[in-house]
């Protein structure tokens, strides 16, 4: 079935009096299906962001309607907006990893948040660095890692409160080949292992022919094509 539904779902920017307003989603309707890995590409300014950024309601809908996991997202506020969000994770590009904190204390942050208590939060931290493969650095600080290992924090953190969905904007942009295949094989054991859907904005093509089972192809704010990864770039 259908984890996240965009029912002609559009995204206005108003204009700023000089310039007119931006269209960054235009009508899209689009299924996104329990499970899978989703990609979505396009060039830059397509809307991909905005696109995805309407999944955890970073950005509300201006026009039409997200359904998340049967939760129309149109109609609640931001307190009703809470327990959706907290079923979805987020890794970004630039990793925003809080500097001040340990490797530990930024995947423990969420879970701060929602309240978990001391032991509780301390034996999922442990858990979540073995999974990443980051235990030796629990105690070290972001700036002493490498960019692959700065996002293995990011996806340990966006893991932490179990969500079903996991969000990656250009998650692997900012790395180098090898250090991508890596991150890339982490985001697929987040799908095999842990059951939970992904959804990729990338601009590289390898991203989406190596992990993606389906694929949208945006333009202008548009949904121009979406299929099986292999079926979109099949050249006929
Ligand atoms: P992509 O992720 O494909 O690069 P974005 O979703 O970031 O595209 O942007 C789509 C369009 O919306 C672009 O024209 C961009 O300039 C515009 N846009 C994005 N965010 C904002 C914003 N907060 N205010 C105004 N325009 C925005
Ligand atoms: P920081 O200096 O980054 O705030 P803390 O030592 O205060 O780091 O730890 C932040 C949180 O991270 C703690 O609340 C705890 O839950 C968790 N934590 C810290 N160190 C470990 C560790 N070695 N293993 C598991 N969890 C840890």
């Amino acid at each position: 079935g259908s984890i996240v539904r965009f029912e002609g779902a559009s995204k206005v920017f108003p204009g700023n009096g000089r310039g007119g307003e931006v269209r960054a989603v235009d009508g899209v309707t689009l299924d996104i299906h329990e499970g899978e890995i989703f990609g979505v590409i396009g060039q830059s300014g397509a809307g991909k962001s905005t696109l995805v950024r309407l999944i955890n309601a970073l950005e509300r809908t201006t026009g039409g309607d997200v359904v998340v996991d049967g939760v129309s997202l149109g109609a609640l506020n931001e307190a009703r907006l809470r327990p959706v969000r907290a079923g979805i994770g987020m890794v970004f590009q630039q990793f925003n990893l809080l500097a001040s904190r340990t490797v530990a204390g930024n995947v423990a942050y969420p879970l701060e948040v929602a309240g978990w208590p001391r032991a509780r939060r301390d034996a999922r931290v442990t858990e979540l660095l073995d999974f990443v493969g980051l235990s030796e650095k629990a105690g070290v600080h972001p700036s002493a890692l490498s960019g692959g290992q700065k996002q293995r924090v990011g996806i340990a953190r966006a893991l932490a409160t179990n969500p079903r969905i996991l969000l990656a904007d250009e998650a692997t942009s900012a790395l180098d080949p090898e250090t991508t295949r890596g991150v890339l094989d982490l985001l697929q054991r987040v799908n095999r292992e842990l059951g939970v859907t992904v959804v990729v904005i990338t601009h590289e093509m390898d991203v989406v022919r190596s992990i993606c089972h389906r694929v949208a192809v945006m333009d202008s704010g548009r949904v121009v094509e979406v299929g099986e990864s292999y079926q979109v770039f099949s050249v006929p």
